[in-house]
């Protein structure tokens, strides 16, 4: 049989959060399992073009990114919608320009995967007689109650959301109401349990789901929905456990905080972010840098402006103390701190500091990538879930996994006090003890095992790979006639 190269698709959905994995599972396949990709990036406007993902991913052999016209959805939303329904919007009105893209190609691919918000492409992916995959770029557990999600009835619904009981998954542990996800809590915009509801269903019609984890990391829950009678098998889809895919490591970065982090003992080093949207309030931002100085731990906190309901417009404008200390943080903090701790506004180099021998800790809203991150490096964690399935990720390390320790405060409940704050950052970074940082380091050790050459994820994709070359084969024996 003469051999064809595969060529694959790939939909990105707008955010930081989506682009990442989607451009390291391109490179995976480009990389390791001989395809041509393309990936298709949804943006709102052009500035993600300039962003170090999209560029340094563009100059790889055998890997394309192509930014889609950007999308305008200003008369689609109002105030009340959420950001996944402004997402899903935006993808929606890609679409076309999506088609246009597949149907210019000299070299058509015989493969689209599509990320979460993605899964009306499919439909694309059907009017050209591709083979179609979905990519969760967040966890098997995640998938499992979404596609879950169009099988329960309004009785179920209510008992969730306004009873507050334990929504069961056949086969699975019950998500916690403390746990469960946004679009349960959301009562303002009424979109986005139908938009999730929609997501569920279509997710079991592709050829296949991979999820960015991997098989050690959540053996039950990949066996559940393995299983012949997962939710009455809404899907015959299989499910390829393709994880970890994270951002490797740039080029020896010489930024302020590296430089500083240079300069502190091993494993010393608590590292505080909440993401590329996580904003906490004013008043939690005061207990949050009152706790990190009573902590008396070293850190590096990537902090941003309060977003508070309540402050007036003058709260934001960005005055300093006498120190340079920011408005929104107690006064004094950098002459109070300055000696063990650096403040980044806004963005940091995350992975680059997730790697470096001082840090021993990581405060996290739970983001996926950010947890992998985490665990890549088999650093433990302050688990501080803010939103979207961040609950249930945090419920998942420190109750299955063990490598990190959570708040009694629960999102709804009020801030969480400096007292608290400062007893987990030091139960974190001293977490030789308590076992947290053992766990930590067998998950790095099996992370990587699974995606050498041999591992779980790598044989998972290796399997998605056979599927492409026979379908390239199919449509090139068709072809001849
Ligand atoms: N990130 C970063 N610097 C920051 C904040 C975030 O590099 O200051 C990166 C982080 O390394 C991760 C991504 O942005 O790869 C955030 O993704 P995640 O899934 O953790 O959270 P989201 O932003 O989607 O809530």
């Amino acid at each position: 049989m003469r051999t064809l190269k595969p060529h694959a698709a790939l939909l990105a959905s707008p955010g930081m959060g989506h682009l990442i994995p989607v451009v390291e599972l391109g490179k995976r396949l480009a990389a390791h399992h001989g395809f041509d990709v393309t990936i298709f990036v949804v943006a709102p406007d052009s500035s993600i073009g300039e962003s170090p993902v999209f560029s340094s991913a563009s100059a790889l052999n055998h890997l394309k990114l192509v930014l889609l016209p950007p999308v305008d959805i200003s008369g689609l939303t109002d105030s009340t919608s959420s950001v996944v329904t402004q997402l899903v919007m935006m993808m929606r009105e890609a679409l076309p320009s999506l088609r246009t893209a597949i149907s210019a190609m000299r070299a058509r691919p015989a493969t689209l995967v599509v990320d979460l918000f993605g899964t009306e492409a499919l439909a694309v992916a059907e009017e050209f007689d591709m083979l179609k995959y979905v990519f969760i770029t967040s966890t098997a557990r995640f998938l499992a109650a979404t596609i879950h999600l169009p099988t329960i009835d309004g009785k179920v619904e209510h008992e969730h959301r306004i009873m507050k009981r334990p929504l069961e998954i056949p086969g699975l542990e019950p998500v916690r109401f403390e746990d469960t996800l946004d679009l349960f809590l959301d009562q303002t915009d009424k979109s986005l349990y139908a938009e999730y509801t929609r997501i569920g269903r279509e997710i079991p019609t592709a050829d296949g789901i991979l999820v960015n984890t991997w098989q050690d990391l959540e053996p039950s829950t990949l066996h559940a929905l393995e299983d012949d009678k997962f939710l009455g098998r809404v899907t015959k889809a299989p499910v390829y456990p393709v994880g970890p895919l994270v951002r490797p490591v740039g080029p020896n970065s010489k930024s302020e905080v590296m430089n500083w982090l240079g300069m502190q003992p091993v494993e010393s080093v608590i590292y505080v972010s909440f993401g590329s949207g996580g904003t906490l309030s004013a008043e939690q931002t005061t207990e949050l840098a009152w706790g990190l100085e009573l902590s008396q731990q070293r850190f590096v906190w990537v902090v941003r402006p309060p977003m508070d309901d309540d402050a007036s417009g003058n709260f934001f404008n960005g005055s300093n103390g006498q120190d340079g200390t920011p408005n929104y943080l107690p006064g004094g903090f950098y002459t109070r701190t300055h000696d063990r701790g650096m403040v980044v506004p806004m963005w940091a180099p995350q992975t680059e500091i997730l790697a470096h021998e001082s840090v021993g800790g990581f405060v996290s809203h739970c983001g996926w990538n950010s947890t992998l991150e985490s665990i890549v490096n088999g650093v433990p964690m302050v688990a501080w879930p803010l939103y979207a399935e961040q609950g249930m990720n945090a419920a998942m390390l420190v109750e299955k996994l063990g490598t990190a320790v959570r708040s009694r405060m629960r999102p709804a409940g009020g801030p969480i006090g400096r007292e608290e704050i400062a007893d987990m950052v030091r139960s974190v970074i001293n977490s030789k003890g308590n076992g947290m940082r053992t766990r930590a380091k067998e998950l790095q050790r099996g992370a990587a095992g699974a995606v050498l050459e041999g591992g779980s994820s790598h044989n998972s994709l290796t399997r998605v790979a056979k599927e492409c070359e026979v379908k390239l084969h199919s449509l090139s024996a068709r072809a001849l006639g």
